[in-house]
């Protein structure tokens, strides 16, 4: 064609033409690459030709080219002929740069051997094995090779296929790792099973054998027993409470006890049981049960707790004491002691009065020996008077009748007054008055009755402190309060005994200092200031010494 000649449109059209001849060829190309087509018609100056592809099989082109496995064919020389693409991407190089190359270049030394071996075989028969190879980048991939021979045009060759292993081997080891791993664990659960079953059992044969010790204990002792829940309902009563009620267990359950408690002990024992409950603190109160035949008798109620390995409570185990003859017997014993000191108190009235007489006696000159008689009885008959009297009070106490007036007293005063007395009476100890005589005290108080106090401190400090003489005694403001308080240097308290000295007739049992006294004096002295609606208190340590004091609300 003289394209010379050619108009625009004429040489467009051409171009047109030729690159759709162009499309045609690469469509044609890639076609039999994917193996579309297995023949193609050609025109040629004789006319169309048929062209067949050689070897033509569309099925086994496409399923090489896109097998995930690398395929490769072999001559007599262990030459490639042919690779695959995937091949060559296993091997990490172009696909060109791999065809032309022994196969014997992709095996490492290490199965040189198992590979001859392999392909020995092949050329026989059929055959598989395991090797590995070897790629551009220096990695070992473990491979399952395939052998198969093909008989070509060239002659006869070696049809490998190659399998990559790799990922199949590495999650061959992760499950081997994890199955290992669930063998151990599952052992390991066994012996924990085969504990706990053990435990399980023993537990259950403790638990039957404690409850069946609970029950026989619970039983057979005289007081009334019961175990009641966190929450406070009762779910057990032993046989006593069930002899002394009357009652049943459906009838009592739960809070059904409350109609057993005498009604005016109601509130206060409900106060104590929500107080324990809420804190977890022993439950101690005295209160009247009544009986089957509608008489109440006293009892002391206490209840503790049953906690777990972590501190909460799994249950309280209470007991109900009947003391209504101990009780009788109190009374009938403060009855006495309040008769008793009574009638103590009118023939020691005279007999400090003739005393007093004698002392006074001045017609006659009396021998000085007889005076000295009579001032020895004086101070043993102060010492009976204090007795009687403190006997007295304490059955006053008793009776809820210790009962005095109130007015203004200035307490340094009282305090100025109440040393001045104990010069008197210890001229062999050194008292030390610490109260600041200036400033003025003032409280509501019964005079009489806090000198009782301060005496009281006094006469113990001397008392307590035989070695070391010296005793503060100091009032002074504190906040909006006035404490009084008397300092000895002499035994001191524990602090267990420091919980317990105010408690009636309560006395330190040491052997060792041992002195007279009936543990009255702090019982009283407590009363007193609790009257007041003050504070008394201690503050001591073994051997050093002790302050005792008290606290009242300061009038200004
Ligand atoms: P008592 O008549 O036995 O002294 P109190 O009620 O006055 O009775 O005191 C009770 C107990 O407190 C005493 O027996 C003693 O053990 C202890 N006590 C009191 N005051 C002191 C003190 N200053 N030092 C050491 N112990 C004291």
């Amino acid at each position: 064609m003289d394209t010379a000649r050619l108009t625009y449109e004429e040489l467009l059209a051409q171009h047109r033409e030729l690159r759709f001849q162009l499309e045609e060829a690469n469509d044609t190309i890639d076609a039999i690459r994917n193996g579309q087509v297995d023949a193609l018609i050609v025109k040629g100056d004789e006319g169309h030709q048929l062209y067949t592809l050689k070897t033509a099989d569309q099925t086994y082109r496409v399923f090489i080219e896109k097998m995930n496995e690398g395929a490769v064919t072999l001559n007599r020389g262990g030459m490639i002929l042919y690779s695959n693409s995937r091949f060559a991407t296993m091997m990490g190089l172009p696909l060109e740069k791999v065809i032309g190359l022994t196969f014997e270049t992709f095996v490492p030394e290490l199965s040189a051997e198992k590979f001859q071996e392999v392909i020995n075989n092949g050329w026989e028969e059929d055959c598989k094995g395991e090797i590995l190879l070897i790629n551009k980048n220096g990695l070992f991939l473990p491979c399952l090779l395939s052998c198969t021979t093909l008989d070509l045009d060239e002659g006869l060759s070696l049809s490998l296929i190659l399998t990559d292993l790799t990922t199949q081997k590495e999650a061959e080891w992760e499950l081997k790792v994890k199955n290992d791993e669930l063998i151990a664990a599952h052992a390991e659960t066994e012996k924990l099973n085969n504990q706990l079953e053990d435990t399980v059992r023993e537990r259950t044969k403790d638990l039957l054998i404690s409850r069946e010790h609970f029950k026989l204990l619970a039983n057979n002792i005289p007081q009334m027993a019961w175990t009641n829940l966190p929450d406070g309902e009762i779910d057990f009563y032993n046989q006593q409470w069930y002899h002394y009620t009357g009652l049943r267990f459906g009838d009592r359950a739960g809070w059904g006890w409350q109609r057993v408690v005498h009604p005016d002990d109601l509130q206060s024992t409900l106060k104590k049981y929500e107080y324990s409950l809420k804190t977890g603190q022993t439950f101690e109160i005295e209160n009247r049960y009544r009986c089957w035949d509608g008489v109440y008798r006293w009892h002391l109620n206490r209840a503790v707790p049953l906690k777990d390995d972590q501190g909460a409570i799994i249950f309280w185990v209470g007991t109900a004491t009947d003391i209504e003859d101990q009780k009788r017997e109190m009374e009938r014993k403060d009855e006495f002691i309040g008769v008793a000191s009574h009638e103590l108190k009118t023939p020691l009235t005279s007999l400090k009065g003739y005393i007093q007489l004698i002392g006074a006696y001045k017609k006659e000159p009396v021998p000085a020996i007889v005076n000295q008689y009579v001032g020895k009885a004086s101070v043993a008959l102060n010492k009976l008077q204090r007795l009687v009297d403190d006997l007295l009070d304490v059955s006053k106490i008793h009776a809820g009748r210790l009962e005095y007036a109130l007015t203004e007293v200035d307490l340094t005063g009282l305090v100025a007054i109440a040393v001045e007395n104990s010069r008197h009476i210890y001229p062999s100890y050194e008292f030390d008055n610490q109260t600041n005589e200036h400033y003025h005290l003032n409280v509501i108080c019964n005079a009489e009755r806090l000198e009782q106090v301060i005496m009281n401190f006094i006469n113990n400090a001397v008392k307590y402190s035989q070695v070391n003489k010296e005793i503060i005694v100091k009032a002074e403001m504190r906040n909006e309060l006035v404490r009084v308080s008397v300092t000895d240097f002499g035994i001191g308290l524990s602090p267990e005994q420091k919980e317990k000295i105010f408690e009636r007739f309560y006395r330190v049992e040491d052997q060792k200092f041992m002195t007279s006294g009936l543990g009255m004096g702090l019982y009283i002295s407590t009363e007193i200031i609790n009257n007041h609606k003050g504070k008394i208190g201690v503050e001591s340590e073994l051997g050093k010494g002790s302050t005792f004091y008290f606290e009242l609300p300061l009038l200004f």
